[in-house]
């Protein structure tokens, strides 16, 4: 999309610091500067969001998120990560092209990734009912 800013990232058209790429997605830092090592995964077609990715498209997404967590926590000295997605206005995605964040994690780091949740306002029990499958 042409005035997409994740587009353009992947298109080279701005400057992304790329940490790796293969023929489908991109994982590259988040300038956002909150946690060190904090990456950004895409794919290179534009999705905006998981709700309307296909699966062949999440998985590949999916498949670099893994090859990367894999670098971090095999070569880089990184014991775990957390994975961070956020699809459509109402869950707090900024960037209308699909993204998994990445942040790395060290133990005792002190970073608190965790949502603070406000607690359940309704019985899970008619919440269940509501939404089972
Ligand atoms: P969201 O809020 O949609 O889950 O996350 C969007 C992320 O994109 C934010 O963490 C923000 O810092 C990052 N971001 C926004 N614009 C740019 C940019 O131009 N370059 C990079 N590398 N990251 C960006
Ligand atoms: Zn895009």
């Amino acid at each position: 999309m042409s005035d997409c800013i994740f587009c353009k990232i992947a298109a080279g058209e701005v400057p992304g610091r790329k940490v790796f790429e293969d023929e489908h997605t991109l994982a590259f830092l988040d300038i956002a500067g909150d946690v060190d090592g904090h990456i950004l995964v895409i794919p290179k077609r534009h999705v905006k969001n998981i709700l309307d990715c296909d699966g062949e498209t999440l998985t590949q997404v999916m498949r670099t998120v893994k090859r990367v967590a894999d670098h971090l926590t095999k070569n880089c000295g990184y014991d775990g990560v957390n994975l961070l997605n956020a699809s459509g206005e109402s869950a707090g995605q900024s960037v209308p092209h699909l993204h998994i964040h990445i942040v790395p994690r060290k133990a005792g780091d002190g970073i608190d990734a965790w949502p603070k949740f406000e607690g359940a306002k309704r019985e899970i029990e008619e919440v269940f009912r509501e939404i089972v499958m």
